[in-house]
């Protein structure tokens, strides 16, 4: 379709999203980045953050932890382990998950794998962000 994007976001238990969108906003290690039809051909490593669709005036939006995006002339793919439409998101889950980074956290031991919690805590933040909206 003229001046649409082809997009696709793939897990490893689902084909997330196939569709043309006006616009993807994706959150990249170096911030937000927007990709429209016909941008330069790349492949960039996410962050975990909050990826946005805008198609025909509307937001669509997903929680998106970490992997990669590729844009080719073909289009868009976006791969990565673990991802959510806001309204999949669990949020009782996600606060637990987040209580229990923090409390690993407080906890400074040996047997701590610090890095390990605060990426957990990063992840139920990202899904807080989005899981209360509506
Ligand atoms: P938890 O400690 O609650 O398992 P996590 O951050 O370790 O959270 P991930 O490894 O990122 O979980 O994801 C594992 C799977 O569970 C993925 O399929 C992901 O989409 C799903 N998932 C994790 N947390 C939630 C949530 N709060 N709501 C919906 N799905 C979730």
């Amino acid at each position: 379709m003229a001046n649409k994007l082809s997009l696709k976001i793939i897990t490893p238990t689902r084909n997330m999203f196939e569709g043309e969108v006006d616009m993807v906003v994706m959150r990249t290690k170096s911030g937000d980045v927007g990709i429209l039809h016909g941008h330069q051909p790349m492949v960039t490593i996410l962050d975990y953050g909050v990826l946005t669709i805008k198609n025909d005036g509307e937001d669509k939006q997903a929680a998106v932890l970490g992997g990669f995006a590729e844009i080719s002339s073909e289009g868009m793919s976006v791969l990565t382990d673990a991802a959510e439409w806001s309204n999949e998101i669990d949020v009782v889950r996600a606060e637990q998950a987040k209580e229990r980074a923090e409390a690993r956290l407080k906890t400074v031991q040996a047997n701590i794998d610090v890095q390990r919690a605060e990426l957990s805590l990063k992840r139920a933040l990202v899904r807080l962000s989005l899981g209360g909206r509506k």
